[in-house]
């Protein structure tokens, strides 16, 4: 499978790693946002929220607190902005949380429309009906 993260994990493509165990590696974005910009994937390939396992996503949302920490404190960031983005506005097609460390003043671009809220009702009588 031709997959940079993949790659990554295989040590075929370097990487700053700040941390790894058996399950997750954790290294620094190549085209940081901001000092620090980090980020968090499995070792296993998953695309995204829809197809990883609970198991391997409770063992990343711990990693994420650890590292949430660690670069709040080592960076003397103001705080840290998650994010993971599905399928739209995703590049690499292997699940990965980014962790932007925030300073102040400085603006991440996450522009969006405003038009009016369409369909949030489908998912409320979804949920209601289960
Ligand atoms: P996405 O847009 O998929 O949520 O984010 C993918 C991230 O992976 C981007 O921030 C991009 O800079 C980063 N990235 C892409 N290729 C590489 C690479 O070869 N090495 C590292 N360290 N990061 C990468
Ligand atoms: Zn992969």
């Amino acid at each position: 499978m031709d997959c940079i993260f993949c790659e990554i994990v295989n040590g075929e493509i370097p990487s700053y790693t700040l941390y790894e165990d058996d399950i997750v590696k954790v290294f620094l974005d190549i085209d940081p946002k901001t000092n620090g910009d980090t980020l968090i994937i499995p070792k296993k390939h998953f695309v995204n929220i829809n197809d990883i396992d609970l198991n391997t996503l409770n063992h990343i949302n711990s990693i994420t607190k650890k590292m949430y920490a660690l670069l709040k404190e080592k960076l003397n960031c103001e705080g840290l902005t998650i994010i993971q983005n599905n399928d739209y506005g995703q590049e690499v097609k292997h699940f990965h949380v980014h962790l932007t460390p925030r300073y102040q003043g400085d603006i991440l671009n996450h522009t969006y429309n405003k038009e009016a809220l369409q369909n949030i009702e489908l998912v409320y009588k979804t949920l209601k009906s289960e």
